[in-house]
């Protein structure tokens, strides 16, 4: 089973991303956690390409060619294997961020950027994606997640390009309601895991 978990900045992926694969783990379930760009010695290179402010001059198309590499390795190296052994994966982040931040953020041609996940994803896609949206403005989620680390690249494009990857994500959750379910963090993390227990109650007999 395949989940992927989606959402701005700080909206708390890795979080519970955690959460479940240790409730997952205590039933016995094999879980692999990933994140993206990254999970392979590939795709950790080009994540800190992409990430790295001195990389300011990065063309948009490049930019969107190096999420699609290192996602193209991620599912051949790790996703498609451990797929085919029958265990979890929860991957923080997948090819709806592209969506979301390349054709909704950046621009770019939508069909294109379709055609080039399709392609970088080789007919893998998530049983069931887990969108994390905060309330409050994207200046809020981008806060807490500068907060942690220092502002990486993109989060240094400023609230406007955050603002529209936002509104790509919900646009995306509309178009594939069947998939995407959005989850509203609530104010405590054990309610907000909890909705996003419920989301996958199809998934796995709690
Ligand atoms: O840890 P985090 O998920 O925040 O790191 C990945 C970063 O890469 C995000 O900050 C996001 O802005 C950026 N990203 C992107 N386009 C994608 C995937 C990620 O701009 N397709
Ligand atoms: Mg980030």
């Amino acid at each position: 089973i395949f989940i992927t978990f989606e959402g701005g900045e700080g909206a708390g992926k890795t979080t519970h991303i955690r959460f479940l694969s240790e409730k997952l783990r205590e039933r016995g379930r094999e879980v692999v956690c990933l994140r993206e760009p990254g999970g392979t010695g590939v795709g950790e290179e080009l994540r800190a390409v992409v990430l790295d402010p001195k990389n300011e001059n990065l063309a948009d198309e490049a930019e969107l060619l190096i999420y699609e590499a290192a996602r193209a390795q991620i599912v051949a190296e790790v996703i498609r294997p451990a797929l085919d052994r029958g265990a979890v994966v929860l991957c923080d982040r997948f090819a709806d961020s592209t969506v979301a931040y390349q054709v909704h953020g950046r621009g770019l041609d939508a069909d294109f950027v379709e055609r080039a996940n399709a392609f970088a994803c080789q007919g893998t896609v998530p049983d069931r994606t887990i969108l994390m949206v905060t309330g409050g403005t994207a200046k809020t989620g981008l806060a807490r997640a500068t907060h942690r680390n220092g502002a990486d690249r993109l989060e240094m494009a400023g609230e406007e390009f955050h603002t529209r990857v936002n509104e790509g994500f919900l646009a995306l959750a509309r178009d594939h309601a069947d998939r995407v379910r959005v989850v509203q963090s609530a104010s405590k993390k054990s309610k907000t895991a909890a909705r996003v227990f419920r989301e996958l109650a199809d998934l796995f007999p709690w």
